[in-house]
């Protein structure tokens, strides 16, 4: 039984059906479904009491942790919505989010309460703040100072429950309104396409700021799984925690993968419990999955979705990634979930462009978002007819599967052709001594853009530039292949593992010199 578009209606179902079963873990703390729904029902008290009302934002800024669930349900009872902060911003870009969505109350983990402190005068929305956890815990009291009401209000589907900022990769992050028809859709869909069950276990580890943390969690709190909450990634413990608690479901970033494989533990762990490890959020290299392959037992989905769709919209499922004869689809990120119309468009015209070839991703869905926050030109732009234009480029084969070509911003218009990075970054990161490799536009007097190529270095190998250059040109194309080679120690990353791009282009945009 599905109980209904209403977020918190799950809570007021589960509590009502299996009270004394788990709902919640974090680290040696358990919350059962009444226990839950007890909390929840305190926390919006004690939201009322000091002036939220419907339609009013608050936040939490903290690493993972129980309470930002508890949080969002409290939103979903009462009509208001929950932004979940970026704790591994910069107080400036704290601000920016705090003032942008007008939160007027914010949990904070303790360890952040001083890059709070630096900018609490420049927020004239933010009324209150409290400290989650730390000697002071003054979230507990805020909790016991509350007597529980009965919910008066009933939210419509359309009300906004989450307002979860973008990864901010191609600019700055925008606020998606998540509903309840949009987040409990996603659950629906994500649900049966991942294989969650009532007896599954699923681990939450990446941020829950992030659609791939707390949209993760609600799916298994909706179909009434156990969902661990894990504050600090650290692989050995994560493996522990797999073991103890027998995970059947994880979801990681292909960086903490790579983490993983370089755990000596992982060699003594035994991962039986686990029935599906998701990976996404971006494209993930084919030497890596091999390794996955052949170092984890377990199935592995590959997910492909975005914050203004609540979460995932497409998914690779097992068959294709140990059948030698579908290898081929490990570059496709699957199948879309029920419920998701994809239309491939000319980004130019808005035109379907035949089976097969590329052109943007636009999808139609209830689990697509109401809009961006206080954004109407953005979001005036994102829609056309109903349907979400993704900026992702890509095709469709005749099986259905999508194919994420790229980013249509990051795409290369060198010489007059267009230039998909990631299929080049594809090529240069099979190279031996290559150990990541990212592909940028920089301004060029004779091509426009020309093609460059940034890399880091595999340990103990040296890079020649010639060399690599000649290495793409016996498997690509010869306008795709980098005119450049840059080596550098590291690559600028999102926290969840994205290359800043256009930190890159920013960098060697004055410097269009051939190294
Ligand atoms: P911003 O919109 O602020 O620039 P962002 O797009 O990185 O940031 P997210 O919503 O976190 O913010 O990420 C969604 C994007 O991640 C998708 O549009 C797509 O480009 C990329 N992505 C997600 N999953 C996959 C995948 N499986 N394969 C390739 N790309 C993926
Ligand atoms: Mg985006």
């Amino acid at each position: 039984p599905v109980p209904g578009s209403d977020l918190h209606g799950i809570l007021d179902f589960w509590s009502e059906a299996a009270p004394d079963a788990e709902a919640l873990a974090e680290g040696d703390r358990r919350w059962t479904w009444s226990g839950l729904e007890d909390r929840v029902a305190r926390l919006a008290a004690a939201l009322a009491g000091d002036g939220m009302r419907p339609g009013h934002h608050f936040a939490t800024l903290d690493k993972n942790a129980a309470a930002t669930v508890e949080a969002t349900f409290a939103a979903a009872r009462d009509g208001h919505a929950h932004v979940i902060v970026n704790w591994r911003l910069s107080p400036r870009e704290i601000e920016y989010v705090l003032a942008d969505a007008q939160a007027r109350i914010l949990f904070v983990g303790a360890e952040f309460l001083p890059q709070v402190e630096q900018i609490r005068d420049r927020l004239p929305h933010l009324a209150k703040i409290v400290v989650v956890g730390g000697d002071a815990d003054e979230y507990e009291d805020y909790l016991a100072s509350a007597a529980p009401v009965p919910r008066s209000h009933r939210p419509e589907p359309d009300d906004c429950v989450l307002l979860l900022y973008t990864s901010g990769t191609t600019g700055f992050p925008k606020g998606a309104m998540l509903t309840h028809r949009s987040l409990g859709a996603h659950c629906v869909a994500a649900a049966e396409a991942l294989g969650f069950s009532h007896d599954s276990v699923n681990m939450v580890a990446m941020p829950l700021f992030h659609v791939g943390g707390i949209s993760w969690a609600l799916i298994s709190l909706w179909v009434r799984a156990r969902t661990l909450i894990v504050r600090d990634v650290v692989p050995a413990a994560v493996l522990e925690q797999i073991q103890r608690q027998k995970v059947t479901h994880a979801f990681f970033v292909p960086t903490v993968y790579e983490y993983f494989l370089a755990t000596p533990e992982l060699d003594r762990a035994n991962l039986s419990s686990l029935r599906c490890l998701g990976y996404g959020g971006s494209s993930m290299p084919l030497s890596l999955m091999r390794r996955c392959l052949e170092r984890f037992t377990s199935d592995f989905y590959q997910v492909y979705g975005m914050t203004e769709a609540s979460g995932v919209f497409s998914v690779l499922g097992p068959e294709a990634h140990r059948d030698p004869d579908r290898i081929h689809l490990l570059t496709s990120a699957g199948r879309p979930l029920s419920g998701v119309q994809v239309r491939v468009a000319s980004p130019v015209t808005g035109e379907e462009v035949p089976r097969g070839r590329s052109g943007e991703f636009w999808i139609r869905s209830e689990q697509v978002m109401a809009g961006y926050w206080d954004k109407p030109e953005a979001t005036a732009e994102s829609f056309r007819d109903g349907w979400f234009r993704t900026g992702d480029a890509g095709f469709v084969d005749d099986d259905g599967f999508l194919f994420v070509r790229d980013r249509l911003k990051d795409m290369i218009i060198s010489g007059g052709e267009n230039i998909y990075p990631a299929e080049v970054e594809r090529v240069i990161a099979e190279h031996p001594s290559v150990a990541e490799a990212c592909v940028i536009g920089v301004p060029d007097p004779t091509y426009v853009e020309a093609v460059k190529a940034v890399v880091t270095v595999a340990p103990d190998a040296v890079v020649d530039a010639a060399e690599l250059i000649a290495f793409c040109r016996e498997r690509l194309a010869a306008y795709k292949c980098p005119k450049s080679v840059e080596v550098v120690q590291e690559l600028p990353r999102t926290v969840t593992g994205k290359v800043l791009k256009r930190e890159l282009r920013k960098a060697y945009s004055n410097n269009p010199d051939i190294s």
